[in-house]
This record gives C-alpha cells, sequence and structure tokens, in this order.
C-alpha cells in the first residue's frame, strides 16, 4: 500500500511531487485519510520551501543511510492554514481556527523522550512527508491543498499573526529557538554567532535579539551585511571567506547556532568562540563535516546538534513570536514557480524564505 497515490482514502488531495531524484515538481493526485477522532483537516493557504525540501526531492540524503526519498514525494513541512474539520475527540482545534503543522505528524507518545514533551527525538517519530503512517501509507507534505493531522501535532496560530509569514516558524523558527534555549544561549548579554544567513539563519538572528543577547552574523555573501544589520537587527557581520575579519573576531563568541546547508569548514567557526563556548549545528548537509579537535580541548569547548522541536516547545515558540512580533522576512511565489525557486534556494538566491501561496495559486488538473 505504502506509494499508492490515488483512491487508497475518501478525502481527494491534490498537490506537486517530485518523481525521482531529478527533484522536478509536477502536479499530483492523491488522497488523505477520513478525519479521524483526534484529527484535524484544514485547507492549507501558505506552505514554506524549506532547504530539507530541496535536500529530500533530490535525494541528497539518501547515501547517508538516515533519510531515504520515497518517491512520489509531497514536501512542505512549514504549513498553515484554516481548519475545516475536527473529529469527535478533538479538544484544541475548531472550525474556522488557524493552524500549523511542522516537520512531524506522529511519535510513540509513551517512551522517555515523548514524556518530557521531546517527540522530535522520539524514535517512532513521523515525519510529514516521507514516512509510513500508522495505515501503511505514505505521509505527504504541504504541498498540497489539504492537511490532516492528528491534533496533538498541530499548533495553533495566534489571530493577530499574518499566515504567510508564520509558515516558516514552524520549521525554521522552531529549529533555531530550540538550541537558543536548550544550550543557554537565551541570556541577554550573551554573544551570540549565526552561520549561514538564509531561511533558518534570519529566524535564528530574529530571535535571538529578541531573547537579549548581541548577534554576529557569519556569511559567505557580503551583499547581505546592510540587511542583515539595518532590517534584521544584528549587531555585526563577518564575511566568513574574508580571515582578517575572521581572525579579528577570535574569541568573542558565546555560542554560534550553524545554518549552513553544504559542507564547509568548522575551525574557523571553533575559533571564533570563548572559552566554553558552544558550536551547535542546525544545519544538515550531505556529507560529513570535519571536527578538529584541538581546539575544542584548548577552550573547553563543545560542539552539539539539535533538531526542530517538540510540539509543547513549538507553540511556545509561536506565541513568543506573537509577543514580540517576530516573523519571516518572505518572498511569496506562486505554485507554478516552486521548481524556479528551488533552483534560486540552492544558489542562496532568497531574502529569505519563499512561502508558496497554495490557497490562491494552486489548481487541480
Ligand atoms: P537556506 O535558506 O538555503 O540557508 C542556508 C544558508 O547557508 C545560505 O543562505 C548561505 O548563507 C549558507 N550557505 C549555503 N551554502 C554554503 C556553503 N557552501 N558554505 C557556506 N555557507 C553556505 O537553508 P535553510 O532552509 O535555512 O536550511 C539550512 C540547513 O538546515 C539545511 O541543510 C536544512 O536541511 C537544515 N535544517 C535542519 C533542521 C533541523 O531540525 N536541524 C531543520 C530545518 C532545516 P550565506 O549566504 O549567508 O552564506
Ligand atoms: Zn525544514
Ligand atoms: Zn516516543
Amino acid at each position: 500500500m505504502a506509494g499508492a497515490s490515488e483512491d487508497v482514502h475518501p478525502q481527494k488531495a491534490f498537490g506537486w511531487a517530485a518523481r525521482d531524484s531529478s527533484g522536478v515538481l509536477s502536479p499530483f493526485n492523491f488522497s488523505r485519510r477520513a478525519t479521524g477522532e483526534q484529527d484535524v483537516t484544514f485547507k492549507v493557504l501558505y506552505v514554506g520551501i524549506c532547504h530539507s525540501d530541496l535536500h529530500y526531492i533530490k535525494n541528497e540524503w539518501g547515501s547517508s543511510d538516515f533519510i531515504s526519498a520515497n518517491y512520489p514525494a509531497v514536501p512542505g513541512h512549514e504549513i498553515v492554514g484554516v481548519v475545516t474539520e475536527v473529529g469527535m475527540k478533538v479538544q484544541k482545534f475548531k472550525v474556522g481556527y488557524k493552524v500549523g503543522v511542522g516537520c512531524m505528524v506522529g511519535s510513540c507518545r509513551s517512551c522517555d523522550n515523548c514524556g518530557k514533551n521531546l517527540e522530535n527525538y522520539c524514535p517512532k517519530m513521523l515525519l510529514t512527508y516521507g514516512s509510513t503512517y500508522y495505515d501503511g501509507t505514505n505521509t505527504y507534505g504541504g504541498y498540497s491543498d489539504i492537511m490532516v493531522v492528528d491534533e496533538h501535532f498541530a499548533v495553533h496560530i495566534p489571530e493577530n499573526m499574518a499566515l504567510d509569514a508564520t509558515a516558516p516558524l514552524l520549521c525554521a523558527g522552531i529549529t533555531v529557538y530550540s538550541p537558543l534555549r536548550y544550550y543557554g544561549l537565551d541570556k541577554p548579554g550573551l554573544h551570540v554567532g549565526v552561520v549561514g544567513l538564509g531561511g533558518l539563519g534570519h529566524m535564528a538572528v530574529k530571535f535571538a535579539k529578541a531573547l537579549g543577547t548581541k548577534v554576529t552574523v557569519i556569511s559567505t555573501s557580503a551583499n547581505k551585511k546592510d540587511e542583515a544589520v539595518k532590517r534584521l537587527g544584528a549587531d555585526f557581520f563577518l564575511v566568513s571567506r574574508d580571515p582578517e575579519q575572521m581572525q579579528a573576531a577570535t574569541g568573542t563568541l558565546d555560542g554560534i547556532i550553524d545554518t549552513v546547508s553544504a559542507p564547509h569548514p568548522l575551525l574557523p567557526l571553533i575559533s571564533l568562540l570563548k572559552t566554553e563556548g558552544k558550536l551547535i549545528t542546525v544545519g544538515a548537509p550531505d556529507k560529513p563535516l570535519e571536527l578538529p579537535v584541538f581546539p575544542l580541548i584548548m577552550g573547553r569547548k563543545m560542539v552539539g546538534g539539535s533538531g526542530i522541536g517538540g510540539m509543547m516547545e513549538t507553540q511556545e515558540m509561536i506565541d513568543f513570536a506573537a509577543k514580540h512580533d517576530i516573523k519571516a522576512d518572505i518572498e511569496v511565489i506562486p505554485m507554478d514557480y516552486v521548481n524556479t525557486a528551488m533552483e534560486r534556494l540552492h544558489k542562496a538566491d532568497v531574502s529569505y524564505r519563499f512561502v508558496i501561496d497554495i490557497g490562491n495559486t494552486l489548481k487541480a488538473t
């Protein structure tokens, strides 16, 4: 049954899917399950394009044995919309509520991690796309007209938040908010570095500033300096390929959130850390990074990782964003622009997140 696309389920759905590792997306008819007792069904209005969507549809992580693409693949895990139907036992949502879904749609709900609201680290976590759901069918993401999701894996979007600019919070937002909190990089007076000014990176600048830290952006793109400082509120900007600038900032940072999507050298970043500084990797390059250990040893520095966030923390992040008026800087695009958008994302040519206007531009064929 896995991979079946058309009539397995009663709710007709329509989206765009990649059929192979060319990653080219095209229209795709499929189906979604009936609204179960704990489920909400919603009309998708906007979906952000995460670099993980691009890694996935091109099967770039396939060789790492971690996540292999499962075709046809309907990507999209920064999904927002409006609830159209709720199951009998649903408590958090009513028809008409604004709703968001991020990277996961299931977990065991009984392991230690689930018990600590860390469903994102559950060994049985189910991804929004590319996983096999409990009924044996593939999960399909938000480049589609409707979603059906267990209410536990959906968050409330407060009425005053713009849906288009909020969509990227569901993955990019929580992915940077969670490590800032967990690794203690959330205290006023600390100095945080953000490496890679893309979808995740620009959210990291906004959250880190709202938490009261000083922020340095470390980027390969010198032309992003003005925006980083003037629009996003970063305090300093370093061009990572300029050894003099990097040298001058040696030992200045308490922690770094590294969002880079491609292999890159870690030594220059570790050198930016103070003694006991923390380098936190959230970017997911398709090849292993080289880790020089001497500079870690010599300064009791640490390297850590972080993956999205649990459902409770995701709601906390949304509510924090609502309070501090944090939203993504977006370029809204029509559905049929998606393949061009993917090419531009590959070249880091977006300020700073593409969001697909599903509600107005996804037309069933
Ligand atoms: P993005 O918008 O493409 O941003 C990545 C940024 O990395 C680029 O804008 C660029 O910034 C920098 N970069 C790209 N290639 C580089 C290279 N060769 N060397 C140095 N810097 C380079 O991507 P995103 O959506 O933010 O995602 C970033 C990464 O995080 C992806 O690998 C994605 O899969 C991963 N991710 C992880 C999680 C998680 O839970 N851990 C969640 C979501 C995404 P500059 O122009 O400023 O250099
Ligand atoms: Zn993502
Ligand atoms: Zn679990």
